[in-house]
């Protein structure tokens, strides 16, 4: 990945956790240096600090390049995630094979576009960078839209189990949608209102794009305020000029609106007043209950074009057969992709992402080993699915959930791996996206046994819950846990948590600092932290129950109509 693209891995798609990192005492259980091929280092059973830290280790060399998607680090990176399913006795995932192959689809758009709109019957230019930012998905060269007729559909969402609609009784086929980033709570501060303050599926720019695709709208805006997308219009810029990746459109049974992009506050209110509205009015409106869509005396006219590149990276599958039904699944995951080596940038231009994501791979290797190697082989089927593409756009998982190995309504739950944080045992463990599915219910009957409690993440206001691959099961319907370091340590409480998150995010985060460092590393919160998610899915695999998500949850309609027979846990 170039430089150039981090503010969008950053800030638009990837979690991968901003927390965790390394103590200044050395850990006194930190496993001596182990020798420099995968090959001598003798592999155990259960799951353990020594063999945890030899797959980081190797996965976060400076031979693996940064793990970049494209490269011959990807090659190495692969080649070792199958080398060790093979080694372990897991079965290829894929048919006969341990790749999938995921097709992707580089999307540069000129930025010489400009919007053409008449407003009260005035031409009006908006400028690629300085008032909006434009593109599109569908893969096409050159995109054409005239005199689209442009509607405000105040957030842009459509959630019935919130009894509510911002597109109702309006059709906007061909029409273009201007709506507010956010969610009616968070602007309104109304904690009665989409979880107030806390960000939900339907405060994501994603969703908005997605459902305008769905209602049929030719082009969709966001209206940027600094507040509510929590980030300045520099960012939107920045993530939005250069290259944009995704699956190519064949691939994505998601329909795509042909243009989607930003506008800035100024260039929305300029364009309101000048169709004789006032947007903080509409503003407003937005946030109440029974808000009506908007038509404005407006249109649009956009000539778009794009250069193109395809390209191909790989994801790895195993699988571990159940006994009784292996039809059925369990579904382990982690990205295992990171920025790559940065040409041109001097010192150590080796992003090896250590922390994000090789503690996550080595977790699942962790896991696979001890599932293949437990005396009693699990009922229903366990899969491991290493992702590519996660910092490009969670495309590897969204291509996997696309075309799945185990069908959707066969697969049990998703449990993600993504940044372990290498900073000791602690007495919470992190839930993002707390009060989500029921597969809390089990994280709460093992982490009881360890005098453990549940928390929330710390920024719920940043939707983290949305911006790891496990939230394309979820979008799809399969409850999916996403589980990551707690932040009261048992050596220096919250105090010390925190500092720890501060530092990772600061020193290490995304930066190619994230490297391994045996001397510094404390593993046993890690090893607590993946026996803990043993546990959960050493009962889903027995337990015969089909985990859904809490009542309220915008994805159980999806798991409801997958599981008309199927009984619902307990
Ligand atoms: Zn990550």
């Amino acid at each position: 990945m170039r430089h150039a693209l981090l503010p969008l891995a950053l800030l638009a798609v990837c979690a991968c956790s901003p927390r965790g990192t390394d103590q200044p005492a050395a850990a006194a259980d930190a496993p001596a240096a182990t020798s420099a091929t995968a090959g001598t280092h003798a592999f155990d059973a259960t799951i353990n600090q020594g063999d945890f830290a030899e797959h980081v280790r190797q996965l976060a060399s400076d031979e693996f390049g940064g793990r970049a998607p494209g490269t011959p680090g990807e090659e190495k990176t692969i080649e070792y995630i199958k080398a060790q399913f093979a080694r372990i006795g897991l079965q290829p995932g894929n048919g006969s094979d341990w790749f999938q192959t995921v097709p992707m689809v580089e999307t540069t758009a000129d930025e010489s576009t400009a919007l053409n709109l008449t407003v009260a019957g005035t031409p009006q230019v908006l400028k690629f960078g300085s008032d909006m930012v434009i593109g599109t998905r569908t893969g096409q060269a050159q995109v054409n839209i005239k005199d689209s007729p442009l509607v405000f559909v105040g957030y842009g969402v459509d959630a019935p189990e919130h009894d509510w609609n911002d597109y109702a009784g309006i059709d906007v086929k061909g029409k273009t949608v201007v709506m507010l980033v956010n969610d009616p709570g968070f602007h309104a501060g109304d904690a009665k209102l989409f979880d107030g303050k806390r960000m939900t599926y339907y405060g994501r720019w994603t969703y908005k794009f997605d459902e305008a695709a769905l209602k049929g709208a030719s082009a969709a805006l966001i209206i940027h305020d600094t507040e509510g997308a929590s980030y300045g219009w520099d960012v939107v810029k920045n993530s939005w000029s250069g290259p944009q990746y995704d699956l190519p459109a064949k691939d994505d049974p998601a329909p795509r609106a042909p243009a989607q992009g930003w506008i800035s506050a100024d260039a929305a209110t300029a364009l309101f007043k000048a169709a004789g509205q006032d947007l903080s009015k509409l503003r407003a409106a937005a946030n109440k209950r029974g808000f009506k869509p908007m038509p404005l005396d407006a249109t649009l006219s956009l000539d778009l074009k794009s250069t193109t590149v395809e390209k191909t990276s790989r994801n790895v599958v195993g699988l571990l057969p159940g006994s009784e039904t292996p039809d059925e699944a369990i579904v382990y995951m982690a990205h295992w992709d990171h920025l790559g080596t940065h040409e041109g940038e001097t010192g150590d231009n080796i992003y090896n992402g250590a922390v994000d994501n090789a503690t996550g791979v080595a977790g699942i290797i962790e896991l696979a080993e001890a599932f293949r190697k437990a005396p009693t082989p699990p009922k229903r089927s366990i899969l491991f699915l290493a992702v590519t593409l996660e910092e490009s756009g969670l495309l590897g998982s969204k291509y996997y959930v696309a075309h799945p190995v185990v069908p959707l309504d066969k697969t049990v739950g998703v449990i993600n791996l993504d940044a372990l944080a290498p900073v000791g045992k602690a007495r919470d463990i992190t839930v993002v996206g707390q009060g989500s599915s029921q597969l809390e219910d089990l994280l709460k009957t093992v982490i009881d046994t360890q005098q453990r409690k549940a928390v929330s993440e710390t920024n719920t206001a940043a939707g983290y819950y949305f911006r790891s691959d496990h939230f394309n099961f979820a979008k799809a319907g399969v409850p999916a846990l996403y589980v990551d370091s707690g932040t009261d340590l048992l050596e220096g409480g919250l105090a010390a948590g925190d500092a720890a998150g501060k530092d990772y995010t600061e020193n290490r985060y995304h930066k190619a600092a994230d490297q391994f460092d045996a001397a510094t590393w404390k593993f046993d919160g890690i090893i607590q932290d993946l026996e803990t998610v043993q546990a959960i899915g050493q009962a889903l695999a027995n337990n015969g129950q089909w985990p859904n998500w809490y009542e309220g949850n915008p994805f159980k309609a999806a798991r409801d109509k997958m599981l008309p027979a199927a009984p619902v846990a307990k």
